[in-house]
């Protein structure tokens, strides 16, 4: 083991990131000041059996439906490199993987197949990526002499400062043999997405599902309940809970028995409904939000100068209120903004409740002026992009995580047209519907039956009552500490290795980053100091999701860590640590995968 240790938990996009950008400082030619690389080992830790993917890229948590939300050419480990890959791969991808060429190019011939920068490719795509460029960065380390460690099917569970460095305990998830690995300067906690466990009552009953990955688990759910039934005449009908990219993915999911039809120039023709595992007949899908209401479609933005809402005029504002911003003055500018852009047809209540008698009618105008640039989707994308959030008010903070970023969400983070067009072809199949919750509906309960009975309201308001067989939760993730499932996050919580944010008293969801980077806070005393081994990035940290979540956010923090990183390799190479044998032979490299 080389005498500098770095360890990267978790490694989905933000650890593949991470770690592709460190081995390429480490191993970059012509450095002024280059780090001794036989003194230096990686360590990566990671629950699953593939490194690259993590949550939402992994084969086992993707149906070829399941598409990535942004455009290739904003989705890389660096520049534009997933179009590099693709291109790089091109034989291998069409020979091995025609699928997830055909599924965002349908009906092309597989030959003339330009990966294309505007194009959403399936998430299964983006996995494959994600591995090989991972393995690729770890061959590059180890021919430059850095020593390797991947401990696969390996759970880190807790963590502690230990003198100069830091030790983490891994558990085998196979065996749940527990061991310590000692003396790490620097690591890594890239976790990334958790699930909350499902407190409420309706959990606890057939047919829910509080997330819809993996579709297989999703799926099997259903068709278990539904087998329950044998004497049904209906449909079985499934209730979706939450309209956003996971609801989608949910619908596309349960639709998978069918099949979409293409126009000859690869648009949505329509749906061909089939019968669905032990059901007799097609499923009924029953899609529900608050509002009611599907995201804009992504496409070119709408040539539009910001003219109200400016980052002059929010600097301006925090000069005045001790660097606070607030958020009604904010909605205010928004507001004017939005009616400037629309020569006053629409204002910021119409992006509260957009004025269309239908989630079907608003699907078919988002899709069209995604055309042309949707005004109303890039003035409010234009005002998240000014990352707010982190200089509200406290308890502005708390009303905007309440009330308000469901809106700036739905309106910022459009889907891609491909999951517009087919949405609206399983409505017109009559397999897909829509109902509005409103804001402050009752919790949906289980009947003695089993069946779920969803309080909504009807197109004119009134409060109505559906039952469905099944049930999916496929709304927004719980950012509380306190709640996070895994044992790692609660034991480092406990010793104060983490803290969770707070700000006047709010506690936003995330843990306490120190100001300027990625450096975590810890507790000392009764204060709090920044970590000297831990980073992190991605959800577990404070407002990452109402900010940051999108690659290029990854990438810029991937760096940030891989630069600090790289700082203390050379400090250590200059002040001469001792080191273990001299030049550059042969490098360790382990898997430990034991099943
Ligand atoms: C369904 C879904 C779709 C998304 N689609 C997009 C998209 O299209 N475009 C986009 O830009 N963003 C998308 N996002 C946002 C997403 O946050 C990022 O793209 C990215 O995948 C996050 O990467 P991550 O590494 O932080 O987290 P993850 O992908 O969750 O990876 C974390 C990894 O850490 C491992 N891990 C966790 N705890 C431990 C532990 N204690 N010990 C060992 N290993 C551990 C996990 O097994 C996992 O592999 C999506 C998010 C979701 C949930």
């Amino acid at each position: 083991m080389g005498a500098l240790k770095y360890c990267i938990v978790g490694t989905g996009f933000a650890g593949t990131c991470a770690l592709w950008h460190l081995v390429q400082r480490l191993t970059a030619p012509h450095q002024s000041s280059s780090p001794e690389t036989s003194a230096i080992t990686i360590i990566t830790v990671e629950r699953g059996t593939v490194n690259g993917p993590g949550y939402p890229y992994s084969k086992d948590n993707v149906q070829l439906a399941h598409r990535c939300n942004n455009q290739a050419s904003t989705m890389s480990i660096h520049g534009n490199d997933f179009i590099d890959w693709m291109t790089e791969n091109k034989s291998r991808l069409i020979r091995d993987h025609a699928e997830l060429v055909l599924e965002t190019h349908p009906g092309i011939t597989l030959a003339d197949w330009q990966p294309d920068n505007d194009e959403f490719y399936p998430r299964a795509l983006f996995g494959l990526y994600l591995e090989q460029r991972f393995q690729e960065a770890l061959e590059r380390a180890l021919a430059h002499g850095i020593h390797v460690h991947q401990y696969m099917r390996h759970e880190a569970i807790d963590g502690r400062t230990e003198g100069e460095t830091f030790s983490l305990t891994l558990r085998q998830l196979d065996t749940h043999e527990e061991f310590t690995i000692g003396g790490l300067d620097r690591v890594l906690l890239s976790t990334g997405h958790w699930q909350t466990k499902a407190a409420d009552a309706v959990a606890k009953s057939d047919g829910f599902m509080a997330s819809p990955y993996p579709p297989g688990a999703v799926k099997s759910a259903v068709a278990n309940k539904v087998r329950s039934q044998p004497g049904r005449t209906e449909p079985p009908r499934v209730f979706v809970q939450g309209m956003g990219p996971s609801g989608i993915d949910a619908i596309l999911t349960l639709c998978d028995e069918g099949e979409f039809t293409y126009t000859h120039d690869g648009h949505v023709a329509s749906y061909r409904a089939a019968a669905f595992p032990g059901a007799g007949g097609p499923l009924h899908i029953v899609a529900g939000s608050r509002c009611g209401f599907f995201s804009p479609i992504r496409g070119p933005l709408a040539t539009y100068e910001m003219h109200h809402l400016t980052e002059e005029r929010l600097a301006a504002m925090r000069r005045e209120q001790n660097g606070y911003l607030k958020i009604d003055a904010i909605l205010e500018l928004l507001d004017l903004e939005l009616r400037r852009a629309t020569g006053g047809a629409v204002g910021w209540a119409d992006v509260v409740s957009p004025r269309y008698p239908s989630a079907r009618e608003k699907l078919a105008v988002d899709l069209r002026d995604s055309y042309t640039g949707n005004l109303v989707y890039t003035v409010v994308l234009k005002a998240r992009r000014m990352r707010f959030y982190s200089v509200l008010e406290p308890r502005d903070k708390a009303v905007y995580d309440r009330m308000l970023d469901t809106h700036f969400i739905r309106t910022a983070v459009p889907m891609p047209a491909a999951n517009a067009e087919k949405l609206l072809a399983l409505m017109d199949a009559g397999v897909l519907s829509v109902v509005k919750l409103g804001y402050d509906a009752p919790a949906p309960v289980v009947d003695a039956d089993g069946a779920f009975r969803i309080a909504c309201q009807s197109d004119d308001g009134q409060p109505i009552t559906i039952r469905a067989d099944c049930m999916i939760r496929a709304s927004a993730q719980d950012f509380a500490m306190n709640l996070h499932p895994s044992p790692l996050m609660q034991n480092l919580l406990r010793r104060g290795e983490v803290v969770p944010h707070e700000e006047g008293g709010y506690v936003t969801g995330g843990i306490a980053l120190a100001p300027g980077g990625y450096r975590v806070m810890k507790r000392a005393g009764s204060v709090c100091i920044p970590s000297a081994h831990l980073a992190s990035f991605g959800s577990p940290v404070r407002f990452w999701q109402n900010e940051r979540n999108f690659a290029g956010a990854f990438v810029e923090a991937a760096e940030w860590v891989a630069d600090e990183w790289l700082e203390v390799a050379v400090v250590m190479s200059a002040a001469d640590k001792p080191k273990p044998a001299a030049g550059r032979g042969p490098s360790i490299v382990t898997v430990e995968m034991r099943r």
